[in-house]
């Protein structure tokens, strides 16, 4: 059971488009995760900072691609 992920985008509340996760384990898409980023250094969930590490979140990617069967 790996219910844990999200589904959608913290920010934009929507389906993931390029997702990627944080260093702090949490995930958005590519765009949006840029966009916080360029005028907020910190994570928009948890406060901590990113350091600008957006990592491509496999984990979504397979999910998504189970749920598209
Ligand atoms: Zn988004
Ligand atoms: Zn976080």
């Amino acid at each position: 059971m790996d219910d844990e992920l999200p589904f959608a985008c913290f920010i934009c509340r929507k389906l993931f488009v390029d997702p990627v996760v944080t260093k702090c384990k949490h995930y958005f898409c590519e765009h949006c995760a840029l966009k916080h980023h360029a005028k907020n250094k910190k994570c928009f969930v948890c406060n901590q900072p990113t350091l600008g590490i957006f990592n491509t979140a496999q984990e979504i990617l397979k999910k998504m691609a189970a749920e598209n069967k």
